[in-house]
């Protein structure tokens, strides 16, 4: 079997994969430990009652996964190839042949492309999950930057610790549906900066969120919106290039899942956010890592010898 990604729903995958005794080789991919690596303090994982680090959390999966026999390799998957009874997978420069696969490659949260966008995520007021770090914004001014129906969830969200959300769009009318549009602006903590294009993120003497430097799509203006940090949610990309056309994946590059987590290709499973926008948490994705994993094993169980 070979588990593709190593974010939550990937380990827990190999978790399973290796106490079956499947001795799982389990792809690293090119965000080893996924989405969780980028957060601080996880605090709605169920167990951790004083809350857990991402990174410290995501090792521990890897280390229980290791210790029932997991492989793990740095390498990421960057050819597909459905074949009679098998599949193959292309691992850097070399294609390996399996039974069964699960891909866990997750999907990744869309970046505004501005200078330092990399050094600020996740630690220094910039992020991309309203669930994960909105409790370590109370009672400061912050943003969210984009216009859909995710944009107006976290919004409205984050009204419940922040002292004011900035709901800035590049345009003058929401993308969301009316009712999530109506919730968010009906909100007297929220506040909404239309036609304001992001520009620059503005730091302090700490290299910590001060503001968003916005310019006015209509007039070019420029000002700075003072927030302590700043909550992208301008859409995910599902990391499934290297799938398309022959997986079935939705019109947004999502993989399908049938009867499960099985895909349209025999021995092909999914699990996590690469097939998962609606739900997206650390703890779902564990949850299909997991079903990935039984599946998995109830398909090749049929290749035993009796
Ligand atoms: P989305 O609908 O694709 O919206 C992305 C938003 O980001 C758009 O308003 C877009 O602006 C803006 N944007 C994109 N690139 C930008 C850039 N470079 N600079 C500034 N703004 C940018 O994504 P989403 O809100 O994550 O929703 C994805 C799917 O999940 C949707 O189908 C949504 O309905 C669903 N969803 C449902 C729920 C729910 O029902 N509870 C919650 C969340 C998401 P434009 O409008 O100008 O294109």
């Amino acid at each position: 079997m070979i588990i593709v990604g190593t974010g939550c729903a990937g380990l827990t995958a190999a978790v399973y994969a290796a106490r079956a005794n499947l001795a799982p080789l389990v792809l690293e991919g090119c965000q080893p430990g996924g989405q969780l690596v980028t957060t601080t303090h996880v605090e709605n994982f169920p167990g951790f009652p004083e809350g857990v680090d991402g990174p410290e959390l995501i090792m521990n999966m890897k280390k229980q996964a290791e210790r029932f026999g997991a492989r793990f390799v740095y390498g990421v998957a960057n050819g597909f190839e459905p074949a009679d009874g098998h599949v193959r997978v292309k691992v850097d420069e070399e294609w390996v042949e399996t039974q069964s696969l699960i891909v866990a490659s997750g999907a990744s949260a869309r970046g505004l492309g501005l200078p330092r966008e990399k050094e600020l995520m996740g630690q220094h007021g910039l992020t991309t999950c309203a669930t994960c770090d909105g409790a370590f914004y109370r009672n400061v001014p912050v943003c969210v930057v984009g216009g859909g129906d995710s944009a107006c969830e976290e919004a409205t969200f984050l009204t419940r610790f922040a002292s004011k959300v900035y709901l800035i769009h590049r345009r003058d009318s929401l993308r969301a549906s009316k009712i999530m549009a109506d919730r968010a602006l009906a909100n007297p903590k929220v506040e909404p900066v239309w036609n304001a294009a992001p520009i620059e993120y503005v730091t302090d003497e700490a290299g910590k969120m001060r503001a968003l430097k916005v310019r006015d799509t209509k007039t070019g203006e420029e000002r700075e919106i003072e927030v302590k940090c700043v909550f992208l949610a301008i859409g995910h990309t599902p990391n499934t290039a290297v799938f398309q056309g022959k997986l079935d994946t939705d019109p947004e590059g999502y993989l399908l899942q049938r009867q499960g987590t099985q895909t349209n290709v025999p021995g092909v499973f999914a699990a996590g956010d690469v097939a998962d926008h609606v739900y997206r948490q650390a703890i779902t994705a564990a949850g299909q890592g997991c079903a990935a994993a039984l599946d998995a094993e109830r398909y090749l169980s049929q290749f035993e010898a009796h």
